[in-house]
């Protein structure tokens, strides 16, 4: 017998009958002499919904009653999986954050879960109840919901999974496993059988939203064994194959990883807007004076290029969130007079491409076969930043697809 939590991601709940199969599946895993506990995310669409109506009545929104509003998509799918199980003669029932209660901090919108009451849930668990836990939201400090960021689900499900001393955490999702890069812009994308803690925690942080960064953060430090699944296809018994066969992709230790490749895989990233202050005088302290106040005002800064020119000024190219942008401009407005730069520019229309692997440690050559494969492809970089696991470059979001492409090939990680 294992304890296992089972996380269903919005694709997997779209709608009633996902919802009913998703109990039939939860259904099989118990029979199967298991013990369960089951994350939801909101069903499909519904958290970009919510989202919208918050940012339709104001940009610059309430974030506390932004966490009041977009929590309960997933407090909907919890209740309907619990219906949804009980009409199949199981025993489940509903939790909301505050309930368990799932304590945060109190970075209301990208909050980080501090701790986990299980207790209570293992005694249900063991007397056969299914708990059916809205993910994504937490209790924090000034006892208000609070949510974990976008695609915070799976943080759910780790930390659940930690605090649950469970035996493994089965992301189910509707692709089978992690990829070379996202399957759904390259088809000849290759499954990984399994990836390292440290290659997924870089490649979800650059944009591969298989599993939000923070769970993956979470599982390495918790020694959480994590399997991305597919929750589409056939409802047959888990492991129908035996348990020596498992579909699916495992995260796991690099040293459990035999055949290591260079390039593990590609991400991309619409998600970011990149910000140029223009004509700033060129003396110590600027950066400190552009990146201070963006800081305080918890705007997460990422690539950055200063150029000087011979006039004296220099020139500061950096990139935030799209979703912090309005916010970046309102604070460097604010502080034109300390930073004294000529002019302001913002542009959304970029992405962000990276390579990721544990091999480039030991192999050089990885940058520049990536910027050699960019232009040969008439693909301008804009901006460049390096980790010792990881390149990125930032380019013309229309060129997102074509550069995803070909640096997939140009690494040999195309199916054959
Ligand atoms: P869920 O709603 O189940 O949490 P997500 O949409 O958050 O699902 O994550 C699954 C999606 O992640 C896939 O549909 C796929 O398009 C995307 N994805 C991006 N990079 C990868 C990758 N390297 N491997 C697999 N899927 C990826
Ligand atoms: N529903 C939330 C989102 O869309 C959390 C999740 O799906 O993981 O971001
Ligand atoms: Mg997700």
């Amino acid at each position: 017998m294992a304890r296992i939590v089972m996380k269903f991601g919005g694709t997997s709940v779209a709608d009633l009958d996902r919802i009913r199969s998703v109990a039939g599946r939860v259904k099989r895993q118990l029979e199967a002499g298991d013990q369960v506990a089951v994350v939801v995310s909101a069903m499909s669409g519904i958290t970009n919904q919510l989202v919208g109506y918050c940012e339709a009545l104001s940009p610059l929104h309430d974030a506390r009653e932004y966490d009041a509003v977009v929590a309960t998509g997933e407090q909907v799918t919890s209740g309907l999986l619990a219906i949804a199980l009980q009409t199949l003669g199981v025993d489940a029932r509903s939790w909301h954050g505050w309930q368990i209660p799932m304590a945060t901090d109190g970075a209301h919108a990208k909050a980080r879960i501090e701790a986990i009451e299980g207790g209570r849930l293992i005694e249900r668990m063991q007397g056969g109840q299914v708990p059916v836990v809205a993910g994504f939201q937490g209790l924090g400090p000034d006892h208000r919901i609070t949510t974990l960021g976008r695609g915070g689900s799976d943080t759910s499900a780790v930390a659940l999974a930690a605090a649950l001393r469970a035996d493994r955490c089965d992301i189910y999702t509707d692709v089978d496993g992690i990829y070379t890069t996202d399957p759904r812009i390259v088809p000849k994308a290759r499954r990984l059988a399994k990836i390292a803690y440290e290659e997924m925690l870089e490649l979800a942080s650059v944009g591969a939203k298989v599993l939000q960064t923070r769970s993956v953060e979470l599982a390495m430090k918790e020694r959480v064994r994590v399997q991305v699944l597919s929750s589409f296809g056939s409802d047959a018994a888990p492991y129908e194959n035996g348990r020596d066969s498992l579909p699916g992709t495992l995260v796991v230790d690099e040293d459990e990883i035999v055949e290591k490749e260079i390039v593990a895989g590609i991400a991309y990233s619409r998600d970011d807007a990149k910000v140029t202050v223009r004509r700033v005088p060129d003396r110590p302290g600027v950066a400190a004076a552009v990146f201070g106040p963006l800081a305080e005002a918890h705007v997460n800064v990422d690539m950055i290029v200063q150029s000087t020119g011979a006039d004296g000024t220099t020139d500061m190219t950096f990139t935030v969130g799209k979703t912090d942008l309005a916010r970046a401009i309102q604070v460097l407005q604010a502080a034109r007079g300390d930073i004294q730069y000529g002019e302001m520019l913002t542009d959304a229309d970029v992405a962000k491409i990276s390579v990721v692997g544990v091999g480039m440690r030991s192999h050089a050559g990885v940058a520049s076969t990536m910027f050699r494969t960019l232009s040969d492809r008439s693909i301008n970089i804009q901006v460049i930043s390096t980790s010792e696991i990881k390149v990125s470059v930032l380019i013309g979001v229309e060129y997102t697809e074509l550069a995803v492409r070909a640096l997939h090939n140009a690494y040999g990680l195309d199916v054959a």
